[in-house]
């Protein structure tokens, strides 16, 4: 990762926030997304990087229209990106018999259709490059189905599909993808998860501290990405059982 360009999305805490410290221990040069930029601050001034090599771009990224945009401020900045990881999502808690279709909507407009358009708005420059690698964040609810979270499900469950097509379509351009299904992370994703009407759940799940740490998962994902792997599982089948 050393001197490399790594865009994390999702920055502003969890996984992404853990991601951070840890690819800049790493060497990396970082462009640090998410909505909240006071938070996003805060990480990148805990990385100890300087202002040089680290880059607070906030974005929301349902917002589809100003993907270009974005991907021409880091190429002004930089001037390359070497690594995208996409890791920026929201879950539910609601059962299908309760929840509304606009959740269903709201779900995949930020995990599925935000995650395809920036691959899309940064493709064309890592296939002029020759090199690039996108690191996604699925969950094991991308390979599974898992109660009171169909929508989240499905929307993970779509990553898989898209980004599965897409290693073979730019193998041999010698770009790269890993898709990554963390188990139970200790992070506040409950906080944020959407509830049937759509409104936030705003409780913390009550087995939130049997997770995985998230700094040790950012550690088990870089060692993933840097030995090439394809797709990795993280936090372990143990904390499955917390899900089910
Ligand atoms: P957090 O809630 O801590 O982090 C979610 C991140 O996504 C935040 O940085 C948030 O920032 C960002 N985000 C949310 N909405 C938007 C948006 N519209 N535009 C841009 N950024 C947005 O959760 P985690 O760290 O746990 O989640 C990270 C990833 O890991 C997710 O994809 C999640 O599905 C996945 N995952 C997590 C697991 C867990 O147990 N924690 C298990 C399996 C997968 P902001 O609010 O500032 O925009």
């Amino acid at each position: 990762m050393n001197n490399k360009v790594v865009w994390i999305t999702g920055a502003s805490s969890g996984i992404g926030e853990a991601l951070a410290l840890e690819l800049a221990r790493r060497g990396a040069r970082l462009v640090l997304s998410a909505r909240r930029e006071d938070e996003l601050r805060r990480v990148a001034n805990a990385t100890n990087l300087p202002p040089t090599h680290v880059l607070v771009l906030p974005l929301d990224m349902t917002d589809l229209s100003g993907m270009a945009g974005h991907v021409q401020t880091v190429l002004d900045h930089f001037g390359q990106i070497d690594y995208v990881f996409q890791n920026a999502g929201i879950t539910q808690r609601g059962s299908v018999a309760e929840t509304q279709l606009p959740v269903y909507r709201q779900l995949m407009e930020l995990n599925y259709f935000g995650v395809v358009a920036l691959t899309q708005a940064v493709l064309p420059h890592m296939l002029r490059r020759g090199q690039g690698h996108f690191v996604v964040t699925s969950s094991v609810a991308g390979k599974i189905g898992t109660k009171q979270r169909s929508g989240y499900c499905a929307s993970k469950h779509a990553l898989h599909g898209f980004f599965d097509a897409l290693r073979a379509e730019i193998a041999e351009a010698g770009l790269r993808v890993t898709t990554i299904c963390p188990g139970y992370i200790r992070t506040p994703i409950s906080l944020h998860a959407l509830d049937a009407q759509g409104q936030k759940h705003a409780r913390m799940d009550a087995n939130q501290d049997k997770g995985m740490d998230p700094a040790e998962c950012a550690r088990q994902i870089c060692q993933a990405v840097a030995r090439g792997r394809d797709e990795v599982y993280v936090g372990g089948i143990e904390t499955l059982g917390i899900y089910l």
